[in-house]
């Protein structure tokens, strides 16, 4: 495969940098933004971007096959949630998975969230109600998979009973089952980001996913999901 540059089009002659789709773009083009979702950095002026949150953009390779319409989202939801009960997670209720702006979710300006999962919990009830499953509009397809994944687990453990967890904990489990989800897709787009939600040096979701994952290769997944829903810590 002969690697060009994103932006002057010819063989990186020095140093470049590869983007999660495995794009090179020479180091000595100043960048101003990066891709939200790829991290390509985006040369000045360089047409065919598109915002993604007020602060952020998509760089055109994630935009190609980005997620934008409720329908769209309807045509990959149902192989989701097979591929997440292949892997043993089902949900009870069945929860309904909408498209949102993604500045409404971020709206405190810290990371980048991707998506949330509404929960109602009634007083002394032991379980949420999980109302809703919340996507941002424009991820790739990878990533809407990956996210919707990761949001089912949350509803599940919900579902389970498994409140007050610490969020370390629940948010590793969660980046587990998104991990799992992506390892089944078999493309390197998806092996990229799974490698990344492990490197990912942030406390809770990064540290999160290794001390699970740690707990899963020591004791094994049942009895690490059985752990946190009963306990509600980890073997
Ligand atoms: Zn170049
Ligand atoms: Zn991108
Ligand atoms: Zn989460």
């Amino acid at each position: 495969m002969t690697t060009t540059c994103t932006v002057c089009g010819h063989p990186p002659v020095d140093s470049y940098e590869l983007s999660m789709h495995g794009e090179a773009t020479c180091v000595a083009h100043p960048a101003e933004a990066r891709c939200a979702l790829c991290s390509r950095p985006r040369h000045a002026g360089e047409p065919g971007w598109y915002r993604f949150t007020a602060t952020t953009v998509r760089c055109p390779t994630c935009t190609a096959v980005a997620v934008e319409t409720q329908d769209q989202a309807r045509q990959h939801i149902p192989r989701v949630r097979e591929e997440m009960a292949a892997l043993g997670i089902r949900l009870g209720q069945r929860v309904r998975v909408t498209l949102v702006e993604p500045d409404d979710l971020n709206l405190d300006g810290r990371g980048l969230c991707l998506g949330r999962t509404i929960g109602r919990t009634w007083e002394g009830s032991p379980v949420t109600e999980v109302v809703g499953i919340h996507i941002a509009r424009g991820l790739t397809a990878t990533h809407f998979g990956s996210t919707v994944a990761h949001e089912i687990g949350h509803a599940w453990l919900a579902q389970q009973g498994a409140r007050h967890l610490d969020l370390v904990v629940e948010e590793g489990v969660c980046e587990l089952f998104a991990g799992a989800w992506l390892k089944r897709q078999r493309t390197a787009f998806a092996d990229t980001l799974r490698q990344s939600a492990l490197d990912n040096p942030d406390p809770v979701y990064g540290a999160g996913y290794r001390r699970v994952r740690e707990a899963v290769v020591r004791h094994g997944i049942e009895a690490v999901l059985s752990a946190v829903c009963r306990r509600g810590t980890l073997p």
